[in-house]
Formats: structure tokens, sequence, C-alpha cells
């Protein structure tokens, strides 16, 4: 039983050609989820940001607060001062208002920088709301792209895959066998030309009875990497 180098170059053909589709349906799913992944990475980021922005807001509240009793604690001293009894009462107030102030004013700073802290982590988490939104684009793109593809690809494969049981009628019964072992290891790398009598496969040279063998149209398998052999055009 022979078979033709044409009908052998035509099969190694269309398992290359499977073999770049099925790894095109594989990619798609694959871009999607890390377009996924990305998106998720990016709703930590805003919820993160927003979280921070609400703790320093409630501190800057707190603070806020605390200055106006600060503020209403030095009127009352000074209330009380000016009932004092006695200098020593009335330098105790002074020194209580003095203390007071003293705290307002740190307060007073703190609640300065808290304004801007706040300012910042606004722009953070608009900043953040803008990445989300974007990566939420770019995801909708790709699932988009990947569903309009997957559906022609599916029909390419299911062309060439009839190809493939029509194309593999050439093969001699006898040997079927061996081929459907070599292609379930191999896949697409399951057949090779054999150029000026090396295997273009995995680079080793053939001997002469193979090449003479290939030129009798015999089914013939490398040694050395079992892939099936063609003579090339
Ligand atoms: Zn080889």
């Amino acid at each position: 039983m022979s078979v033709t180098a044409a009908a052998l170059r035509e099969l190694h053909r269309i398992h290359q050609r499977l073999a770049d589709l099925r790894d095109r349906l594989e990619r798609g799913p694959k871009q999607v989820r890390a377009r996924e992944a990305n998106v998720a990475q990016l709703e930590a980021k805003l919820a993160e940001a927003r979280d921070r922005a609400k703790q320093t807001q409630v501190a800057l509240d707190r603070k806020q607060l605390d200055l106006r009793s600060g503020e209403q604690k030095v009127v009352d001293l000074k209330v009380k001062l000016n009932g004092a009894n006695s200098n020593r009462e009335y330098q105790a107030f002074l020194e209580q208002i003095a203390a007071a102030e003293m705290a307002g004013s740190v307060l007073s700073d703190e609640i300065l920088e808290g304004l801007e802290k706040i300012d910042q982590l606004h722009a953070a988490t608009m900043e953040a709301e803008k990445n989300l939104a974007a990566g939420k684009q770019e995801l909708d793109k790709a699932r988009q792209n990947v569903e309009s593809s997957a559906a022609t690809i599916r029909a390419d494969v299911a062309q060439l895959e009839a190809e493939l049981i029509q194309a593999e009628k050439a093969l001699p019964a006898d040997l079927k066998a061996d081929y459907d072992r070599v292609v379930r290891s191999k896949g697409a790398d399951s057949l090779a030309a054999a150029d000026d009598g090396v295997c273009t496969g995995c680079g080793q040279q053939i001997t002469l009875n193979m090449q003479n063998e290939l030129k009798l149209s015999k089914l013939v398998f490398c040694k050395s990497c079992g892939r099936l052999l063609y003579l090339p055009e």
C-alpha cells in the first residue's frame, strides 16, 4: 500500500491549520479571563480609594467637632477668668486658656492638612473610577471580539475536520493505526517533510533506504522523532 506525497502534504496542511484554529479558540477566552482579572483588580483599587477617603473624612469630622468644643471651652474659661476669686485662680484659668488655645491651633493645622488630603483622595478615587470604566470597556470589547470570531473559527474547524476525514482516506488501512497514534501524541507535528534526506521535524538524517521508500510512495516514519515523513514539493 502506498500514499502520494501530495496526499501527505495535504494532511499536514490540514493538521497545522486545525492546530492554529484550535489555538485561536483557546486564546480568546484566555484574553477575556485576563481582562476580567484586570477589572477585579481595578474594582478592588477603587474600593480601597473610596475607603481611604471615607476614613479620612470621618477623622476630619471628628477633629472639627473637637475644635468647636475646644473653642467653646475657651469661651467658658474666659467667663470663669472674669469671675476669678483670687490671683491664683486667675493664673490657673489663664494657663488653661493658653493650653486650650494651643490645642486648638494644633487641631486647626491638622484640619487644614486633612482637607488637602481629602482633595487628593477624591482625585485618586476619580482616577480609580476612570481606570475601572476603561477596564470594563476593554473587557466588553474583548468579549465581543471573542464571541464574533469564535463562530467563524468553529465553522472553519468543522470544515477542516471534514476535509481531514477525506484526506485520511488516502492512508493505507494497515498503517492507519500507526498514523492515529502519532497524531494523538504529536497533533500538528505528526508529519514532516524529508528535505534532502533530513527530517525537517527533528533535523536528523534519514537512511538512504528510507529515502528510497519515500520515493516509492511508501509510508515512512522518522526513526528519531516518529513523525510521518513526506517529500516536499
Ligand atoms: Zn524526525
